[in-house]
């Protein structure tokens, strides 16, 4: 007998609903529709396993199988079924009352529906333009149901023959989603979603190169990898097993060995698991991002977790799972939820105490893996205040020579000969050992240390260091000359007069070669004789300014700023000295073509320009030329 009804909504249902608001998404049905099948499949084991269920379970694999002619895509399972009045219960009823309180709920916030509602089987609506269910409950008696829906309120429901228990979903694909009779979008979804799932399952058959063309084998195409490495008790599971597992989640693009890994499992007060991979990470941000892989139960969610864990956890690899993190949800809607929160900073916790606990038991191989580690944890620090609390204790900063300290250590090398005379620590640092080799050879000839920043964030690292710390600045090589870097007493001003100031500084720049967006100023300083008489400097904050810019876009204006230097003439070193009697004794023309004739002044800013690698193109080349003509 056919037994008819209604499904119990009001006269808007459901799948208006479903259709429109989901549009986005429709891929999904299938990852909900074999997740049920693989639920009913367990609830199988499970009974069977506390001898509810006495009969054999044989072949427990759930297929999904195509059929073009009909049109039709089936998920078949071997699990639990269901008898009529379970159909009745679980598909007409309580899917759809769940609907109607959303919708009295939300019907003002149609954003929030996506967030609230658990669409399941449903879902298999939105492709399809009708949907059977054969099923057979495993209980002694049962009697097999057909029901049946066209995507109106009505359904059918009829007793039909059906040999064997569980489900078979029939889903009639709608002309708009063809797509989802193509053999390989099933197999490329099945393999997106199902790949971790507990239970086999089969899509077809493997098969093989004959005569010119794929033929079928014998042997079923299992999709999917049913050990699911993160499931498992840490305590059993090699480091090769864990590498195994990474080649697995990323086949094609990553052939770097991640550096270490953390195993998550918790049982309380919220379940997750997951492995987290620590990647090399290279000096680019933006390419290293959203490898991670979020499930819920084994069955995948998503592949970008931004906005679900903190920032900088999106540079790791590898999974988390928990069911206690909403499916089908905005992400403003995950953002919010209080278990995404709970879990997003257990993670960060785990992070940093495995960070930690290398940092404590295997400071050597810790500090060989820094210079990978270095980005991920600056911009841990940045991004997170709790991150940076834990972090500062292992953080390291690496000199020039190639040792590493942490913040407290360098702080006790360095306070007694580079405290300046307002009591600041002046860490000196170089962005690049080549360019800035004069520099740092004149600061380390003065007992300085010379820590090497070249990282992408470091500019903004120092930045929160110096503003967490306090009394602490970071100030480049280059900034200023080497007397003038760390200022210990008053220094004695330079007094000329307003005539040799501007006479001579014409001079100088008179020599200089012309260069895009480059700006310089000419300075005088007292430097010692044995100094050398020109130099040139970049003032620090001007510099990070720009530094700064290149990375965000609401700084672009400093980006725009020309670069300014400063060339610093010695007063002591007895060339200059010339220099300034000269400019008071001669008029400002003759001065320059004695200057010119002379080349001296040019030569000095030359190999001024040359040592911090500002001598470029034509210039660099005249200079060269020159060099020969003396010899
Ligand atoms: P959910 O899975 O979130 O409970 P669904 O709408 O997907 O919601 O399914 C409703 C119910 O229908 C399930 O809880 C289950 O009891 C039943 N069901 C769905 N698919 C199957 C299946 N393949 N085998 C047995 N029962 C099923």
């Amino acid at each position: 007998m056919v037994q008819k009804g209604q499904i119990g909504v009001t006269t808007d249902n459901i799948f208006p609903i479903i259709k429109k608001f989901l549009y986005s998404d429709h891929e999904i049905f299938l990852r909900e529709i074999v997740s049920n099948a693989v639920d009913a499949t367990q609830k199988i084991r499970t009974l069977s396993d506390v001898g509810e269920f006495k009969g054999d379970l044989e072949d427990l694999s759930v297929k999904v199988s195509l059929d073009k002619k009909k049109k039709t895509l089936t998920i078949s399972d071997r699990g639990i079924g269901m008898t009529a009045e379970e159909v009745d219960k679980y598909i007409n009823q309580i899917a759809l009352s769940s609907a109607n309180d959303f919708l009295d709920q939300y019907k003002d916030n149609m954003n929030a529906i996506i967030g609230h509602f658990g669409l399941g089987f449903y879902s298999s609506f939105m492709v399809s333009k009708k949907v059977e269910i054969v099923t057979k409950s495993y209980k002694e008696g049962a009697a097999a149901v057909k029901w049946s829906c066209d995507g109106s309120p009505d359904f059918t429901m009829e007793e039909v023959d059906k040999p064997d228990r569980g489900t078979d979903i029939i889903l009639y694909i709608d002309e708009e989603h063809k797509e989802f009779l193509e053999k390989e979008k099933i197999d490329s979804l099945l393999k997106k979603y199902c790949r971790f799932l507990p239970v086999p399952i089969i899509f077809g058959k493997k098969q093989e190169w004959k005569d010119d063309k794929y033929v079928d084998t014998e042997e079923d195409n299992v999709i999917n990898d049913t050990t699911t490495l993160w499931k498992q008790k840490p305590a059993g599971l090699k480091e090769e097993d864990y590498l195994k597992f990474y080649r697995e989640l990323y086949p094609l693009s990553m052939t770097e060995e991640p550096m270490f890994w953390i195993h998550l499992n918790v049982d309380y007060p919220f379940h997750l698991t997951g492995i987290l991979y620590f990647p090399k990470i290279k000096n680019n941000l933006d390419l290293q991002r959203n490898k991670i892989q979020l499930y819920s139960n084994q069955v995948f969610v998503t592949d970008s977790v931004e906005g679900i864990v903190p920032e900088f956890l999106t540079l790791l690899h590898g999974v988390i799972d928990s069911p206690d993190i909403p499916l089908n949800v905005s992400r403003s809607y995950l953002q919010s939820d209080q278990n995404v929160k709970k879990i997003s900073s257990h993670i960060t916790k785990k992070v940093a105490d495995k960070l930690e606990e290398l940092f404590k038991k295997e400071r050597s191989q810790f500090e060989q893996k820094w210079d990978s580690l270095k980005l991920f944890i600056a911009y841990g620090m940045l991004s997170e205040e709790k991150f940076y609390d834990r972090a500062y204790k292992f953080a390291l900063l690496k000199n020039i020579d190639g040792k590493y300290f942490t913040f407290d250590e360098y702080k006790s090398l360095t306070e007694g000969t580079q405290t300046d005379k307002n009591g600041n620590l002046v860490c000196l640092y170089a962005g690049d050992r080549e360019t800035q080799y004069a520099h740092i050879d004149a600061a380390k000839e003065k007992g300085y240390d010379v820590l090497l920043m070249d990282g992408q964030l470091d500019v903004h690292w120092m930045g929160l260091l110096e503003q967490k710390q306090g009394k602490t600045r970071f100030v480049r090589v280059d900034s200023d000359t080497v007397e003038h870097l760390i200022e210990k007493e008053e220094k004695e001003n330079v007094t000329l007069s307003d005539k040799q100031k501007e006479s001579v500084t014409e001079a100088v720049k008179s020599q200089l070669p012309a260069m895009e967006k480059t700006e310089f100023g000419v300075d005088f300083k007292f430097l010692g004789e044995t100094s050398r008489p020109v130099q040139i400097t970049q003032n620090e904050f001007s510099r990070r300014m720009k530094e700064m810019a290149a990375m965000q876009q609401q700084m672009a204006f400093y980006g725009e700023m020309p670069d300014t230097y400063q060339v610093v003439l010695n007063v002591d070193h007895p060339l200059i000295k010339q220099l300034i009697s000269e400019s008071e004794n001669k008029g400002k023309e003759e001065l320059f073509a004695e200057v010119t004739s002379d080349g001296r002044l040019k030569q000095m800013v030359d190999l001024a320009l040359l040592s911090s690698g500002l001598l470029k193109g034509e210039a660099l080349s005249n200079f060269v030329k020159r060099g020969f003509e003396i010899i």
